[in-house]
């Protein structure tokens, strides 16, 4: 460890993801707890996909964490996401042979240092003693964050997305932080079932509210 880890580490506060108080250990607060909107009811319609399962709903001071997580730096919080995260997991209908993640473009990776997608799918996939392999690749970057609509999203998420190795049998879990239409986790399951792929399921830290049904 460095020194600066080490001067780091003495000042080390936890803190909750949501409302940033103070707590014993990284986490989400009592009251936060107690506050965010559960997405109790799988996600339904996402073509493709077998299975859909968020976290939370995204919205509120929660959206405002997955900011900080995405474009803010906070990759830490991976650990936090991931473990509200492994329930999802244990509810599916099938246990997956492999986790994956919908990876981000590398014009974006580049920027932000990290693929918070894939930081999420080691975390979970290390928790579930489950092999995480990349197994998609990005072709290139759409302007995703700002794409309102589905057709918007569907056409520019068509032929985003290739292969990076053999998944034929494969059933895949891939995951992601947020589902907004699903016409991305489409895509990529789409692409992945081409290729050979059995079944794709998919897990988000969180999901719009309109999508759960
Ligand atoms: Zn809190």
């Amino acid at each position: 460890m460095s020194l600066a880890e080490r001067i780091a580490d003495l000042f080390f506060v936890p803190k909750c993801i949501i409302c940033s108080a103070v707590i014993e250990r990284p986490g989400i607060c009592i009251k936060c707890q107690g506050e965010l909107a559960e997405a109790v009811k799988p996600v339904r319609g996402v073509e493709f996909l077998e299975e859909v399962r968020a976290a939370y709903i995204y919205e509120g001071a929660l959206r405002d964490a997955v900011h900080r997580f995405k474009f803010g730096g906070k990759k830490s919080y991976a650990a936090v996401m991931g473990d509200r995260m492994l329930p999802l997991l244990e509810r599916m209908e099938a246990r997956p042979q492999v986790i994956s993640w919908v990876p981000t473009s590398a014009e974006r990776l580049r920027k932000r240092g990290y693929d918070q997608a894939q930081v999420l799918a080691e975390y979970i996939a290390g928790r579930a003693g489950l092999p995480c392999r990349r197994l998609l690749t990005r072709r290139r970057s759409g302007k995703q964050s700002n794409l309102g609509n589905k057709a918007a999203r569907v056409a520019n998420a068509a032929g985003a997305f290739r292969t990076a190795e053999d998944v034929s049998g494969l059933s895949i879990l891939l995951v992601d932080d947020v589902v907004t239409t699903g016409a991305t986790l489409s895509e990529c399951a789409r692409v992945l079932l081409t290729e050979g792929a059995s079944e794709v399921r998919a897990c988000a830290f969180a999901c719009v509210k309109g999508i759960v049904k």
